[in-house]
């Protein structure tokens, strides 16, 4: 047995491996390890949560942001990107729509644009629990203020992504400019946790400077904080921001750490991701396989889609939302999974 595999028992069976025994993991697997896992990995999503698949529909409602994340598409230098807001109305039109489309979460992610006030957001949040009781409501707004934070959940938000893009302080610092900082979006994950929020960490695979060493640390950080979500995609560059040279991440290294975090994480909500399907047009057939149970396609309308481009050739930016539902069932029925119509919480 390879060593590679041996380890991959050892964290299925202890769901602890130490930074080296990670750095092996990710320095010396082969094809064959990744199927290994993977396979383990679907076999504990599938005794966790059935042949089922969780649907969100994100809406993407304002491409406007104060920060500059070297990697991202809509940071605030890029003068290229055409910004817009949607309106609060606008938003909830959204999730009416997906509501009867059979989403029963909404997830609202945009840029960290300050001009929706928190009283707004609350304001959102409320109408869409109010209209549509039976569902969950997610955001992902980038870092705020814990009273903020305290606000919206009050308010009745359940969820909230903020990936940490990386546990290692220093490799954060070559993605992201002087003005941001590591301690504050890990301070913000914690403060997350501590409101009672479902709160998702998560990284972007083969983002610049990013080493084995960094990922080791990123398992360990997933393993200690314990997040009911994970957030994982191929880094993948976009045309007009200073990482427009950089190579994509890896597809397969990407499948690889979703089967990987389902080992150690059984029961975490864990999507293929949207730059999953970009690398790979059937990306996200192979992350459900790899131990994926949820997908987020897109309800913002058609046309916002292609202004909210986080990197190059993002996949169905030109469809309407009734079409990405569809499409999506196709999908998961080709390969035995149905499409669950519920709010599919942490269990
Ligand atoms: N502003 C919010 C949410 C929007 S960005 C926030 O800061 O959380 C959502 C995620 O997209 C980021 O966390 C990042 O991991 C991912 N992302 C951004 N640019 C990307 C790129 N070029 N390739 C792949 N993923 C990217």
């Amino acid at each position: 047995m390879s060593r590679v595999r041996e380890l991959i028992d050892k964290l299925d069976e202890k769901k602890h491996l130490d930074k080296e025994e990670w750095v092996t993991v990710l320095t010396e697997y082969t094809d064959d390890d990744r199927e290994y896992a993977a396979g383990i990995a679907q076999k504990i999503s599938i005794e966790h949560y059935g042949r089922k698949i969780f649907i969100r529909g994100i809406v993407e409602f304002s491409n406007v942001c104060k920060n500059d994340c070297l990697y991202c598409g809509i940071r605030r230098s890029n003068t290229n990107a055409q910004r817009y807001r949607l309106t609060a109305d606008e938003i909830v039109e959204c999730c009416d729509e997906g509501y009867e489309l059979g989403f029963r979460t909404f997830v609202l992610q945009s840029g960290e644009d300050k001009s929706y006030s928190c009283e707004t957001l609350c304001g959102i949040v409320k109408r869409l629990k109010e209209r549509h009781p039976d569902c969950a409501v997610t955001l992902s707004l980038g870092e705020l203020e814990f009273e903020e934070y305290k606000a919206l959940r009050e308010a009745g938000a359940d969820r909230y992504l903020l990936r940490h893009e990386t546990a290692d302080k220093a490799h954060y610092e070559k993605l992201h400019p002087a003005e941001m900082s590591w301690e504050n979006r890990m301070e913000c994950l914690r403060q997350l946790k501590e409101l009672g929020y479902q709160t998702g960490a998560g990284i972007m695979v083969g983002s610049p400077y990013q080493t084995a060493e960094c990922i080791a640390e990123d398992m360990l950080f997933f393993e200690s904080f314990k997040p009911e979500m994970i957030g994982i995609g191929p880094f993948l560059p976009h045309k007009d921001t200073p990482f427009r040279d950089e190579p994509k991440g890896s597809y397969e290294l990407t499948l690889f750490l979703l089967s990987l975090c389902r080992i150690l994480l059984p029961r975490v909500l864990l999507p293929a991701t949207t730059a999953l399907g970009t690398i790979n047009p059937l990306g996200r057939e192979a992350g459900v396989k790899a131990g994926a149970n949820v997908i987020m396609p897109n309800l913002s309308p058609a046309a916002v889609r292609k202004k909210y481009m986080l990197y190059d050739n993002k996949i169905c930016t030109g469809d309407e939302s009734a079409q990405c539902r569809g499409c999506l069932e196709q999908r998961m029925k080709s390969i035995g999974y149905e499409v669950a119509i519920t709010r599919g919480d942490f269990k």
